[in-house]
Order: structure tokens, then sequence, then C-alpha cells
């Protein structure tokens, strides 16, 4: 994900353990979850320190926040443009690769360059799907 001397924050023992728990993550975990799994190994870590760490990591570049959750921001520390697919019951997310072209026509492009775009699927996984029917 990044290089922790060139992120040019000071590492505090917490940011660390953030930056650590973050790495190669791919479970776009919510700054709730990075504090719970984070505050037994470090009693010092509240919530306000995930959520200041996670927002300079964000105006860094450094992290994505996704807004898929309708419930929770989402944090994925892989940068490079993906999609996403949710589990509408556990709130599962995973990565999505498959490339759209997803060009806008000159009317909606309203003159405006278009840096991006970012497509959200939602469904329902496997094992959520297997509980569903264990409870019909
Ligand atoms: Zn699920
Ligand atoms: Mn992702």
């Amino acid at each position: 994900m990044m290089k922790y001397k060139e992120i040019g924050f000071k590492l505090t023992p917490q940011r660390l353990a953030i930056l650590d728990y973050l790495e190669g993550n791919t479970a776009h975990p919510s700054a709730e979850e990075i504090d719970r799994a984070l505050s037994e190994k470090f009693p010092t870590m509240s919530l306000a320190t995930v959520y200041n760490t996670l927002e300079t990591l964000r105006q860094k570049g450094l992290v994505q926040e996704l807004s898929i959750d309708p419930d929770k921001k989402r944090f994925d520390p892989n940068i490079r443009p993906h999609n996403h697919l949710m589990c509408i019951d556990c709130r599962r997310i995973i990565d999505v690769h498959t490339n759209f072209d997803l060009s806008l026509n000159d009317r909606d492009k309203a003159n405006f360059i278009v840096l991006g775009h970012h497509v959200e699927f939602y469904g329902r996984c496997p094992e959520c799907r297997k509980a569903a029917e264990g409870r019909a």
C-alpha cells in the first residue's frame, strides 16, 4: 500500500498498527472494525485515532473511502480503480475487477472532464443465501 516513511506524518505506535492492519487488507473494514481489532493490543487506541488516521490517509490518497455501505464508511487500501460487490445481509464487500466501458455522451458529460467512475453492485453472498434457505 505505502512506504511508511513517505507518508509524512508522525508514526505513533497506534498509527503504525492501523497502517499494518490496512496493508493488503481486502475486507474493506470500517473504522469501528479497525478499532475493535486493534484496541486489545493497543489499549490506548481510540475510535478518534482511527478516524483521524484514516482521514489523513484519505487526504494523502493512500486509502479509498467507500460509500457502498449505507450504514458506515468502509476503507480500502487498494487505491487502484476497481469496483465493488456488497452482500446486503452480512455487508461483506468484495472487489470487482471487470472493466466497464462507461463513457458518457456529450450531453451527460456537460463539459466536465470525467476522471473516473465507481460501480457498486449489491447482492447476497453464498453463505447468507444458505442461511436464508436454512430458515425457510
Ligand atoms: Zn452475506
Ligand atoms: Mn476494493
